[in-house]
């Protein structure tokens, strides 16, 4: 039986590849410092034989008895309110943490695939946006912790790949959602569901004319999947290309949840990118891979499921 070890098993990303390798016949290690994940995305595995979890901060050294076969680095502070409370955590799990698991990779004569995002694009000038574009990325701006670090993981992986023969793969993640987001994480989709679930104002940062490209989970996941044993080392986007403003998105929200909440504006953070579509050409020809849930589909599956919180659960949280 394979062995796999995925950081930020307990979180949203992380929880759902945990169940898909388990799925597919792997012995899973989950490895997680909970600081913005929750075991209970991962609960139901526990009683598997199967699956183990390690509650373990990647910063510092990782160890792991018994052979690995693979990695998957998914462990990092992941939304914009996230990362800006706890920006120096962020900088090293991205650095530290992704310099340990090459290093526990080498060691193990592992494959390693990191999660990178589209944030290394930053404020985007080229539309959409190809692995071949660098970004336009403030470093010293309030977003640049995430960025930065994202980028010099990317940096640090092809290093090990170049230098050490390390057998690596960088996706690059395009905004991802579904079951298992945290309701007060601050993205747009879990702050509007909150929202429309509590009868509350939907809060539209900036004039709501900025763009993003959703993409549900399991699409994600399939991606991640299909790059890990493809045997291509350079990184490729993951993405659903359908673009929508947030104006839009609003609109849509409003429409799904049955509600007639007014839409209030609020200024927009600092360096939010104004426009966000991934050019997927490369996932498509390298990996045969496309997004198959659209929107709707997607957004009503979520929707059912923040629909399941306890109303102790929905209560808002002040940044
Ligand atoms: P998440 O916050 O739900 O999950 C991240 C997990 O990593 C959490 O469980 C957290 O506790 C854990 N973690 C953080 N620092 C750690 C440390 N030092 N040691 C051990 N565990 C630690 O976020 P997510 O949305 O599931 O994102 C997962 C990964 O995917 C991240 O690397 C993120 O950058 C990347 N990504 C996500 C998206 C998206 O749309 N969700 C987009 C681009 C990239
Ligand atoms: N956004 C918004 N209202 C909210 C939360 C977010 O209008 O309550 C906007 C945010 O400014 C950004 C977009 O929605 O332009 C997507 O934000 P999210 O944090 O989900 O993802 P990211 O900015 O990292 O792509």
């Amino acid at each position: 039986m394979k062995r796999i070890l995925i950081t930020g098993a307990a979180g949203f990303l992380g929880s759902h590849l945990c169940d898909r390798f388990n799925t597919e016949g792997f012995h899973v290690i989950g490895m997680d410092n909970l600081i913005t994940g929750d075991l209970k995305n991962i609960q139901h595995l526990f009683h598997l034989e199967n699956f183990e979890f390690h509650h373990h901060d990647i910063t510092n050294f990782i160890h792991i008895a018994g052979d690995l076969d693979y990695i998957l680095h998914f462990a990092s502070p992941a939304s914009p309110i996230d990362y800006l409370k706890i920006p120096i955590q962020t900088l090293k799990v991205g650095s530290l943490g992704t310099h340990n698991l090459l290093g526990l990779a080498r060691a193990k004569n592992a494959r390693i695939l990191i999660a990178s995002t589209s944030e290394v694009y930053g404020d985007p000038l080229v539309h959409p946006q190809t692995e071949e574009y660098y970004g336009n990325v403030n470093a010293i701006g309030p977003r640049g912790v995430y960025d930065e670090a994202k980028r010099f993981q990317e940096s640090l992986t092809m290093a090990y790949h170049t230098f050490h023969g390390l057998e690596t793969r960088i996706v690059r993640i395009f905004n991802t959602y579904g079951p298992r987001m945290r309701l007060n994480d601050g993205r747009v989709i879990p702050a509007f569901m909150g929202q429309a679930l509590r009868g509350e104002d939907l809060t539209i940062f900036g004039d709501g004319n900025q763009t993003r490209s959703f993409c549900y989970i399991d699409d994600q996941v399939e991606g991640i999947y299909r790059l890990l044993f493809s045997d291509y080392h350079l990184p490729v986007n993951i993405g659903n290309p359908d673009e929508i403003t947030i104006n839009e998105f609003a609109q849509e929200i409003l429409k799904l949840t049955e509600t007639n909440n007014k839409i209030v504006y609020h200024p927009l953070p600092i360096n939010d990118p104004l426009q966000r579509q991934p050019d997927i050409t490369k996932a498509k020809d390298i990996l045969g891979w496309e997004p198959k849930v659209g929107r709707t589909e997607g957004m009503q599956i979520t929707y059912n499921y923040f629909k399941t919180l306890s109303p102790e659960e929905l209560k808002k949280e002040e940044h």
